[in-house]
């Protein structure tokens, strides 16, 4: 069921200066397929002397060829990464299938999304500008938006080629030169997109890719004194490592540290569009999703009627290899799936009734690392289930009796990322909007994952910082004041 893989993934080295180096020590670590658990390929480890090589050659093309780069010329050069990075959207969809163990249609909407990304922010480098502020007889004021200079961009495992373009994306089209870490369990679609855009005539330097262990390659990149701006996505206790290291110099960080959405279920809520949306928000990417509404509120006259209808819908989903292309796949590494299974077990020990679970295909690869999705209902407001990031495909869901209480219990964990609202109430619909402490809210949809056009970020723990959208190249520029007397 795992079909091989038609492409050769890229070498084991990293992607520096325009061109693939090895590791300065020549270590490399194993590429695990999480669809059946054995090694597939290799990627060089990187350690403080390759971060050390790629900000030189990042520095290099910001002072050099890139900077230099009018901002139209700059769009030309996202333009083309576009259209190569759309002409080889399959291949890196199925590299990104074996990688992540994705489902190869979400992995080619990943794709998809990155060439889209590219496309948004291509179109962006010359629309970007500063303003003229009035101010007394004599004076003019203008104000310039700058690229940092170098920027660091640490990505995680769950959608690499999404995260990297909104990130890398914007940090181009802002005029930025980008030294990225990819996550140490999923590089192989990075290290390729690289490759492309020096295909496609970007500037040698202005995009680099380090591999490497978290500690190892990301702490080093996190420490340099070279990195003007550094933006994470991944967990809370890595973001406030990397946040504590960027404070010592001052550097400027964006944070995506996850979240624990809530899907927020009003009576008068229109059920069958909401169905398949928030089974789908949950089991997208086995629910290793930062935007995964992994909570589900139902009002309380709905409550039983909705877990019935859910429970029907998650005992007909089905988990498999990626490339059986299922509702989920496995998850990305055995230690990921043991950590969900440790929630499932504290589940089990707190008498919380599971209301339905899917299957796992009985011809998965025994090694692979599956956990089949798992409705669980009544779970209380205050148990970890409710509060922490599971990561996994568990939804958890709860009553609640009016919209007071809809948004205690919503606004009720650490996070604060994306929150759903089901209603066709329209007073409702706002005051919700309103009062959920979220950094985006949905009403009657749910967007995990998708919208390049829509500024992302969260409040509280899930972090500080936009990006997507016109915003994140806000983020990826420092503005300049500057003030002109003539009298
Ligand atoms: P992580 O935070 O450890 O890894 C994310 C990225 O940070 C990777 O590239 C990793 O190599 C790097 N990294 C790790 N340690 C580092 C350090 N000391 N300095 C600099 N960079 C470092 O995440 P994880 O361990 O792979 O996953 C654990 C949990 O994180 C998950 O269960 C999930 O809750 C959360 N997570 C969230 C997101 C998200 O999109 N918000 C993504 C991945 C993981």
């Amino acid at each position: 069921m795992n079909a091989p893989l038609p492409i050769v993934a890229t070498p084991p080295y990293h992607f520096i200066g325009g061109r693939f180096v090895p590791a300065a020590t020549g270590f490399t670590l194993p590429v695990i397929d999480p669809s059946d658990g054995a090694a597939f390929a290799a990627i060089a480890r990187g350690s403080a002397a390759d971060v050390e090589a790629a900000v030189a050659a990042a520095r290099g093309a910001f002072d050099g060829a890139w900077g230099r780069c009018a901002p139209a010329e700059r769009g030309r050069a996202l333009m083309r990464l576009s259209q190569a990075i759309a002409a080889h959207a399959e291949e890196l969809a199925l590299l990104e299938a074996r990688d992540c163990g994705k489902p190869l249609r979400q992995a080619r909407a990943d794709a998809a999304a990155c060439a889209r990304y590219f496309e948004f922010y291509a179109g962006a480098c010359d629309k970007l500008h500063g303003e003229t502020i009035p101010y007394p007889e004599g004076y003019t004021v203008l104000t310039w938006r700058e690229p940092h200079g170098v920027t660091g961009h640490i990505i995680p495992w769950n959608y690499p080629m999404q995260i990297f373009g909104r990130s890398v994306g914007a940090a181009l089209a802002a005029g930025n030169a980008c030294v990225v870490k990819p996550a140490e369990d999923a590089c192989l679609s990075l290290l390729r997109v690289a490759q492309l855009a020096a295909e496609a005539g970007l500037a040698d330097g202005a995009l680099n890719v380090v591999t490497g262990l978290g500690a190892e390659a990301g702490g080093a990149l996190a420490a340099h004194a070279g990195i003007a701006h550094l933006s994470f996505t991944g967990s809370p206790a890595t973001g406030s490592a990397v946040a504590r290291a960027c404070a010592d110099r001052h550097c400027p960080v964006t944070l995506e540290l996850g979240g624990k959405g809530p899907q927020i279920v009003f009576a008068d809520a229109d059920v069958d569009a909401a169905l398949p949306v928030i089974v789908n928000a949950i089991v997208q990417n086995a629910g290793q999703t930062c935007s995964a509404g992994s909570r589900l509120l139902v009002q309380r006259s709905l409550y039983a009627d909705l877990i019935a209808r859910l429970s029907e819908r998650f005992a007909a989903l089905r988990t498999g290899p990626a490339f059986a292309d299922l509702d989920c796949g496995p998850l990305i590494r055995a230690s990921q799936r043991d950590r969900v299974l440790r929630f499932l077990d504290l589940a089990q020990r707190d008498g919380i009734a599971v209301a339905a679970r899917g299957t796992i295909v009985a011809d998965a690869p025994a090694g692979g690392f599956y956990v089949a999705p798992v409705l669980l209902r009544d779970v209380p407001a205050t148990h970890r289930l409710a509060c922490e990031e599971v990561f996994g495909p568990v939804l958890a869901a709860m009553p609640f009796d009016d919209e007071a209480d809809a948004v205690r219990l919503a606004n009720g964990t650490d996070f604060g990322l994306v929150a759903g609202v089901w209603t066709r109430d329209g007073g409702r619909q706002l005051r919700m909007a309103r009062a959920l402490a979220s950094g985006q809210v949905f009403v009657n949809n749910y967007g995990a994952g998708g919208g390049v056009e829509l500024p992302f970020g969260g409040v509280r723990h899930s972090g500080h910082g936009r990006e997507k959208g016109f915003e994140a190249l806000y983020g990826f520029t420092a503005l300049k004041t500057v003030v002109l007397r003539h009298a």
